[in-house]
C-alpha cells in the first residue's frame, strides 16, 4: 500500500480529486504543482495512516512509513538542493495538517522543522541573515514545545509559556512588536524557550532533525482528536473515522527581511461574493502572523486598502506610510499574484482562498481550498459564475449550502433605527448581519443571556462553541482573516472584528469605549455589513428576498420533484410560506386555536362536561371560531392543499392548573370548585404522550370530530360562494391500527355529507391520517386501503421508535453526542437507518394497496436537507417544514433531485 505522494518542481504523484486519501489541503498542493502554481516541493502522508496510527500506535506506524519518508525527504533534497537534518546546508520544513474538508486553525502546523543550535548558524550563514535564522529558531522551538511536546496550557485562560516569556521580553527592551526584537533578543528568547521546555517537560528540546520529523507528524494525528478539533467535526457533520493527512513541507521564508511577505488573499469577497480580488499580508513575517492578529495586517490591493483606512479612519498619509497595500510596495509580485489567483479560480470555478508567502522576491502558494463563505456570497458568486456561464445549473445548485440559505432570511438593522443609533465604534464588516445583545466576555459564558454578544480582544479556536451560542462577535484586534472573522463567516454569524477604540478588561468585565464603561449584560448592537457598533438595542426588520434567491427558488423549481409544504397555524404563517414558494399546508395544527380570548373557557367547558350533551353544547360554541380560522388559512392558501390535523394533545394541557382559575371557572359553570379539582386531578397522566391524545380523544369523543370536520368542510363551502378554492385535506393523528382509523374517517365523512346536504353544495375534500406509531408504518397496508393520503410524523415516530421521550431527552442526548453514541439529535436528523425504514416500509407498504397514495412528511425533518434528500429517495410527494424553513426545503429537494 502507497502511504506517501510526493509533489514539487511541476510533478505530483497526486491530484485535486483525491481529497479522501491526501486531504483537501494535500490534494491541492499535487494539483497546483501540476497546473504551473510555484508550490514549494514536499510530500503527503495520506488519511489512512491516521486511522493506522489510531489502531496500531506510534511505533508500529513509523516502522510502515519509514522507507517512504525517507525517499520522500530525499526527493525535496535534490529539488532544493539541501539536506535533511545537515548543520551548513540544511532542510528545513513545515508539518501541516489537512483534513479532507477543510477545518481552519483547527489542528496544529509546525514550521521551520530542521534547525538546531548548529543548523540555524547554517541558516545564517547561507542566507546572510542571522535575524531571520533565530527569529526562525525561536518560533520553531515555540510551535514545537507548544503541539508536540503539549505545553500549550489546555485553559483558556492560561496564557502560553512562550508567549509569556516574549512578553516579558518585549516589556524589557521597551518595544511592542516582534520584528523589534534584535538579534541578540531572539538568541536569548531561544535559551530562555528551551529552559522552559526542559523545565515543564523535564527533557531537553530535541536536536535531532529526524526525531523532530517523526514527533511533529504523530502529534498532528493526535490533533486530529483534540477538543476543539472534535467540536468543530460535530458542528460540521464531519466524521471522526476521516482523518487528517499530513503534509511535509520545504519551508519557504516571509521573514527573511523587507522583500519577504506572508498573506492571505481570497479571488472574491468572501462576505458579499462581490468579484474583487482582496487579502492581507504582513511584511518581514511567517506563518500564522497575519491572522493571530499580532501586528496590523496590511490589504493587498490599494483598493482595499482605501477602503480598510476609511473604515479605520486612517489618514491616507498614514496609510501609505505606515499599512500600504502589496500592490503599492511590491508591485510586480502584487500582478504575479493577481495572474495566480485569475488562474486557480479559473481551475477551480470556484472562489478560492489562498495562502502565499513571498521569499526574497519570489512569489509561492503555499494553500488554495474553496473559500469560506457567508450565505449570502455563497449565493452571489454560485450565480455570478452561473450567469458567467463557468458553471452550470445543476452545478450551480449544488455548490450551495441549503442550510447557509437561513442566514439570508434572517434580519437586518431597520433603515430608520440604523438612522438615528449612536455609533460607538467602527471596526471591519468581517461577517455580515445585524445583531443586538448583552455584553459577555468571554466564550463559555455565552449562554448566561438569551442574547448575548461576545466581545473579546480576540477570539481563539477554544472560543468556537461560545461563539456558535452568541448572537454576534466583537473584537478589538484582529483583521478581515482573523480568527473570529473566518470562523463567523463560517457560521454565518454577524461579525464586527479589530474595532480599535474597544478597551477590554477581562478582570472587571467591562468594555471602555472613549471613556464610557459598559459592563457586563450592557445592550449593544453590531453592524456586519458595515463595521458599526451601536450602543443599546437597536430594531431589526425582515430582509428583502430578491434577485439571485429568486432565482435559486426558480432553479430549485427546475430540477425538484417533491412540493415543499408548510407547517403552518394560522394565515400570516401560511402568508409567509408561501411568500418562500409553500405549496400547501402539510401541518396545520388545531390546539393552538383554543387557546386565544374566549375559546380555551368554551373548551374548558367542553373538557369538563360530565355529559355528550353538556360537551355538545361546548363544541357549538367553539364551531365558530373553528370555522373562522380554517377560512382565514384556507384563504391564505387558496389553490393549494392544506392539511388540517384534528385535535391531538392530551385534554390536560388546556384545564386550568392554578386555584384562582379553577375557582372562576366553577364559578361560571355554577358548580363547586372541588369538582373542578377533581376532574383536572383525573385528567392527569403518568406518561401523557402515550396518554389519552391523538385520535384516542376522537373515538372517545366523536362529537369532538364531527365538530371539527363540520368547522372544516364549512369553512371551505363558504370560501366557494367567495369563488375562494379551498382545498380541505382532513389528518386523522396517532393512530396505531385500521380500526382507529376507521371509526374518524367515518365519522369525517358522514359530517361532510350531512353539510353539503344542509348547503346543498360540495366540494372536493380528502381523509388521510398521519403514520406516527411504528405500529401503523407496519401495517400501513391495511391503512392505506381507506386512507386518501399518509403524512409521517416523525417528531412522534422517532420518540416512539427509540423510546426516548421528546420532553425529557435532553438529559441525555447531548451526553449521547458527546459520546458517539448518536452522531446527531433524531430529532433534528431523520434517523434513516432505523426511524427511517418504517418511513420507506410504510410508503411501499401503502402504494402496494394504493399506487397513487399521496405521502408527505411533516416532522421538524421536513426542513433538514438530509432529512429531505432520504424523503426524495423514498418518492415522497411532498416535504413540510415551518415557514423560514421552505426555501431550505426547496433547494434541498432539488438537490436531491439533480
Ligand atoms: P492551517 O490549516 O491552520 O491553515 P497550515 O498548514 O496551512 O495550517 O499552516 C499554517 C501557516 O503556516 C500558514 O499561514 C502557511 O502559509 C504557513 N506555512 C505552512 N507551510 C509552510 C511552508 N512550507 N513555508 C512557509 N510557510 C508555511
Ligand atoms: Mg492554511
Ligand atoms: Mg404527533
Amino acid at each position: 500500500k502507497k502511504r506517501v505522494y510526493t509533489f514539487g518542481n511541476g510533478k505530483a504523484e497526486g491530484k485535486a480529486d483525491m481529497k479522501n486519501l491526501l486531504g483537501g489541503k494535500g490534494a491541492n498542493l499535487a494539483e497546483m504543482n501540476l497546473i504551473g502554481v510555484p508550490v514549494p516541493p514536499g510530500f503527503t502522508i495520506t488519511t489512512e495512516v491516521c486511522t493506522e496510527y489510531n489502531e496500531l500506535g506510534q511505533e508500529k506506524v513509523v516502522e510502515l512509513l519509514k522507507a517512504e519518508v525517507e525517499a520522500a525527504i530525499s526527493n525535496i533534497e535534490k529539488l532544493t538542493d539541501t539536506k535533511f537534518g545537515d548543520s551548513n546546508n540544511p532542510l528545513l520544513v513545515s508539518v501541516r495538517s489537512g483534513a479532507r474538508a477543510s477545518m481552519p486553525g483547527m489542528m496544529d502546523t509546525i514550521l521551520n522543522l530542521g534547525l538546531n543550535d548548529d543548523a540555524v548558524k547554517g541558516i545564517a550563514a547561507k542566507s546572510g541573515n542571522e535575524w531571520f535564522a533565530w527569529d526562525s529558531y525561536r518560533r520553531f522551538v515555540q510551535m514545537y514545545g507548544d503541539v508536540v511536546l503539549g505545553m500549550k496550557p489546555e485553559s483558556k485562560e492560561a496564557i502560553d509559556p512562550f508567549e509569556l516569556i516574549m512578553d516579558e521580553a518585549k516589556e524589557a527592551k521597551g518595544v511592542e512588536l516582534d520584528t523589534e526584537l534584535t538579534v541578540d533578543d531572539l538568541k536569548e528568547l531561544v535559551v530562555k524557550f528551551k529552559k522552559a521546555v526542559k523545565d515543564q517537560t523535564g527533557r531537553d528540546f530535541p536536536t535531532s532533525a529526524w526525531e523532530q520529523l517523526w514527533g511533529a507528524v504523530m502529534a498532528v494525528f493526535d490533533s486530529w482528536t483534540n477538543p476543539r478539533a472534535n467540536y468543530y467535526r460535530r458542528l460540521n457533520n464531519i466524521p471522526d473515522e476521516w482523518g487528517t493527512a499530513v503534509n511535509v513541507q520545504s519551508m519557504v521564508f516571509g521573514n527573511m527581511g523587507n522583500t519577504s511577505a506572508t498573506g492571505v488573499a481570497f479571488t472574491r469577497d468572501a462576505a458579499t461574493g462581490e468579484d474583487v480580488f482582496n487579502g492581507e499580508y504582513l511584511i518581514n513575517a511567517q506563518g500564522e502572523d497575519v491572522v493571530a492578529g499580532t501586528r496590523t495586517p496590511q490589504e493587498i490591493t490599494l483598493e482595499g486598502s482605501r477602503r480598510w483606512a476609511k473604515l479605520q479612519s486612517v489618514s491616507e498619509e498614514d496609510r501609505k506610510a505606515k499599512f500600504p497595500s502589496l500592490e503599492e510596495t511590491m508591485p510586480e509580485l502584487y500582478k504575479e499574484l493577481n495572474v495566480v489567483q485569475q488562474k486557480l479560480e479559473d481551475h477551480y470555478k470556484d472562489m478560492q482562498d489562498m495562502e502565499f508567502t513571498i521569499q526574497s522576491g519570489k512569489l509561492w502558494i503555499l494553500q488554495t481550498r474553496n473559500g469560506k463563505r457567508t450565505g449570502a456570497a455563497m449565493v452571489k458568486i454560485a450565480m455570478d459564475l452561473l450567469r458567467d456561464k463557468k458553471i452550470d445549473d445543476k452545478t450551480a445548485l449544488l455548490r450551495l449550502e441549503a442550510n447557509k440559505l437561513d442566514e439570508l432570511l434572517h434580519p437586518v438593522f431597520d433603515s430608520v433605527a440604523i438612522r438615528s443609533a449612536n455609533v460607538l465604534a467602527k471596526g471591519l464588516p468581517a461577517s455580515p448581519g445585524a445583531a443586538t445583545g448583552q455584553i459577555v466576555f468571554f466564550a463559555d459564558e455565552a449562554a448566561k443571556f438569551e442574547q448575548s454578544i461576545l466581545v473579546r480582544i480576540e477570539t481563539s479556536p477554544e472560543d468556537l462553541e461560545g461563539m456558535n451560542i452568541a448572537r454576534g462577535i466583537l473584537t478589538a484586534r484582529g483583521g478581515m482573516t482573523s480568527h473570529a472573522a473566518v470562523v463567523a463567516r463560517g457560521m454565518g454569524k454577524c461579525c464586527v472584528s479589530g474595532a480599535g477604540a474597544l478597551k477590554i478588561d477581562y478582570k472587571a468585565r467591562t468594555l471602555t469605549i472613549d471613556g464610557k464603561v459598559y459592563e457586563e449584560g450592557a445592550w449593544i448592537s453590531l453592524n456586519g455589513t458595515s463595521g458599526e457598533v451601536y450602543e443599546g438595542k437597536v430594531l431589526t426588520r425582515k430582509p428583502d428576498m430578491s434577485g439571485d434567491f429568486g432565482l435559486i427558488m426558480d432553479l430549485s423549481a427546475k430540477f425538484t420533484k417533491m412540493n415543499v409544504r408548510t407547517n403552518a397555524d394560522s394565515p400570516k404563517d401560511a402568508q409567509v410560506a408561501r411568500d418562500f414558494g409553500a405549496q400547501g399546508i402539510g401541518l396545520c395544527r388545531t390546539e393552538h386555536m383554543f387557546f386565544e380570548g374566549a375559546r380555551i373557557k368554551a373548551m374548558r367547558e367542553m373538557i369538563l362536561a360530565s355529559t355528550t350533551d353538556g360537551r355538545k353544547r361546548a363544541l357549538a360554541k367553539l364551531l365558530p371560531y373553528q370555522r373562522e380560522d380554517f377560512e382565514g388559512i384556507f384563504e391564505a392558501m387558496a389553490g393549494y392543499g392544506v392539511t388540517v390535523r384534528l385535535l391531538d394533545p392530551p385534554l390536560h394541557e388546556f384545564v386550568p392548573h392554578q386555584l384562582a382559575t379553577q375557582k372562576e371557572l366553577a364559578q361560571e359553570m355554577g358548580v363547586s370548585v372541588d369538582v373542578v379539582k377533581a376532574k383536572v386531578d383525573s385528567l392527569e397522566e403518568f406518561n401523557p404522550m402515550l396518554g389519552h391524545r391523538g385520535c384516542r380523544l376522537g373515538n372517545t369523543y366523536p362529537e369532538i370530530t364531527e365538530m371539527q370536520a363540520r368547522a372544516i368542510i364549512e369553512a371551505a363551502l363558504n370560501l366557494k360562494a367567495k369563488g375562494v378554492d379551498a382545498r380541505p385535506e382532513i389528518m386523522v393523528p396517532l393512530i396505531g391500527t385500521l380500526k382507529e382509523y376507521k371509526m374518524q374517517a367515518d365519522i369525517i365523512r358522514a359530517t361532510a355529507e350531512k353539510v353539503f346536504e344542509e348547503r346543498g353544495d360540495k366540494i372536493d375534500y380528502l381523509v388521510g391520517t398521519m403514520i406516527e406509531i411504528p405500529r401503523a408504518a407496519l401495517t400501513a397496508d391495511l391503512i392505506a386501503a381507506e386512507a386518501d393520503f399518509f403524512s409521517f410524523g416523525t417528531n412522534d415516530l422517532t420518540q416512539m421508535t427509540f423510546g426516548y421521550s421528546r420532553d425529557d431527552a435532553g438529559t441525555f442526548l447531548p451526553i449521547y453526542m458527546d459520546k458517539g453514541i448518536l452522531k446527531h439529535d433524531p430529532f433534528q436528523v431523520l434517523d434513516q437507518e432505523g426511524v427511517g425504514q418504517l418511513v420507506q416500509m410504510g410508503t411501499q407498504k401503502g402504494r402496494s394497496v394504493k399506487p397513487d397514495l399521496k405521502v408527505g412528511i411533516c416532522g421538524e425533518h421536513g426542513g433538514e436537507p438530509s432529512s429531505v434528500e432520504f424523503c426524495h429517495g423514498v418518492g415522497m410527494d411532498y416535504v413540510s417544514c415551518s415557514p423560514y424553513r421552505v426555501p431550505i426545503a426547496r433547494l434541498a429537494a432539488a438537490q436531491a433531485a439533480v
